[in-house]
């Protein structure tokens, strides 16, 4: 059980993501969680709208997932990776090979998203320079986020992750604006020009391409039409630059499809993974590529690719990867995502009307009110735990990303909840 003295040690002593420390928001301590429910410390028991960050997509303390783990541990929960290797990374990399598109045939296993696209981006300067051609530059969207590490910072919206704080220090990308087309609206041909003309410009210094496929995540919850993958992905292979697809968020069936790409039809030249990779369970991710990339980095003057964390291929995590993977292969997440798309839809649109509303837009399992005002974020926190529903809003946005597992019930709880939320002017600044 958690003290008042455990509580202000946790408010004294440990940052928790994006805080002040001299003045932090308040914490909800939480003890266990079960299927789509948190408990708090207090005995109250929360609907858990965000699967932790996109990741936790069968639910908490999932039999399946916790049996693969413990039959691992039993194992060895983890050995390096250098001049070894072990079931658990075999049956998981298996696994991902054949479930994404075929090109992507090898596979590079890493601790985190961040790290995941630092791989990725390795991946494309070491490609330009084993071919004797170096390309040091990267295009992406406004409005993007791809992760917390230097390099993954650089290709995440300049304003939003507040780029000005590391200049000279941070590479300088370059940045096209945020597509405007409507993933559910017309396709708009002017869209595609300013993008197209940064890369007419930059074509011989773009190493690759980065984004975030069909929903821009944190950078905005931006849905944006799949005519632009298409589009990109031509230009791309016109000009020989490569294309880096972060489905780090957008994996594994969240907007409807196994992959965001699929809405295109398109296959990336290099496709980030993690988040929803383990259930939520634990850290991993994985960055995939095509032989003929693969192929070029390790004909190069280095010999290989230069990465190689500590963790890597961590067993366990490997392990419930793949009984996550196994529980996706079911298949049963289809008819699940399409029933919370359908049901999102249905019960946050009266929140289309309401004076404080700029927007609602609902893909796959995930929901986004948009507001006039940023959010009062710890009075808005404090009403939505009130309500027995857990939401974590950021600036302008409130949004629903539930585990696949939600029953109808628990889905109306929390479209109910924000509806009552974005009637209230008091959680917004003025
Ligand atoms: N890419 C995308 C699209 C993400 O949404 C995130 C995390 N929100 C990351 C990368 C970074 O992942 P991690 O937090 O695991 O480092």
């Amino acid at each position: 059980m958690l003290t008042p003295a455990d509580l202000a040690f946790d408010r004294d002593h440990i940052w928790h993501p994006y805080t002040s420390m001299s003045a932090p928001l308040p914490v909800y301590p939480v003890t266990h969680a079960a299927g789509c429910e948190l408990h708090l410390a207090s005995g109250e028991r929360l609907v858990d709208g965000m699967s932790s960050w996109w990741a936790a997509i069968h639910g908490y303390n999932h039999p399946r997932l916790n049996a693969a783990m413990k039959n691992q541990i039993d194992a060895m929960s983890h050995v390096m990776f250098g001049g070894i290797t072990h079931p658990a990374a075999i049956a998981l990399c298996r696994k991902l090979v054949a479930m994404t598109p075929e090109r992507l045939e090898c596979v590079f296993l890493a601790d985190s998203g961040s790290v995941a696209v630092e791989v990725a981006m390795k991946m494309a300067l070491q490609y330009w320079h084993a071919r004797g051609e170096p390309r040091q530059r990267f295009l992406t969207f406004r409005h993007g986020y791809h992760g917390d590490t230097f390099g993954a910072m650089s290709v995440c919206d300049p304003d939003n992750s507040m780029h000005s704080l590391w200049k000279g220090y941070l590479p300088e990308n370059l940045f096209a604006p945020a597509p405007q087309s409507r993933f559910d609206g017309e396709w708009d041909e002017r869209d595609l020009a300013p993008f197209a003309r940064l890369l007419a410009a930059h074509r011989q210094e773009i190493a690759a391409v980065i984004l975030e496929p069909v929903v821009q995540g944190a950078g905005g919850m931006r849905m944006y039409h799949p005519e632009w993958l298409k589009r990109i992905r031509r230009m791309c292979d016109r000009e020989g630059i490569l294309l880096i697809a972060d489905e780090i968020a957008t994996g594994f069936g969240r907007t409807g499809k196994l992959f965001a790409c699929e809405h295109a039809g398109i296959t990336p030249d290099i496709l980030c993974l993690g988040k929803a990779l383990t259930g939520g369970t634990m850290t991993l991710s994985a960055t995939l590529t095509t032989r003929h990339v693969a192929d070029t980095i390790s004909n190069g003057e280095a010999g290989c690719f230069m990465h190689g964390p500590t963790f890597m291929g961590n067993p366990l995590a490997c392990a419930v990867a793949t009984e996550s993977l196994a529980l996706l292969e079911t298949g049963e997440w289809r008819s699940q995502v399409a029933a919370i798309e359908r049901q999102l839809r249905d019960e946050l649109a009266p929140c289309r009307e309401l004076p404080m509303v700029a927007d609602v837009r609902v893909l796959g399992a995930i929901g986004v009110v948009e507001t006039t005002a940023p959010v009062e974020m710890a009075a808005l926190q404090r009403f939505f735990v009130e309500q027995g529903v857990w939401v974590r809003p950021f600036g302008r946005l409130i949004y629903l990303m539930p585990p696949y597992i939600i029953t109808p019930e628990q889905l109306t709880r929390l479209t109910r909840a924000v509806c009552d939320a974005v009637k209230n002017p008091s959680f917004f600044r003025r």
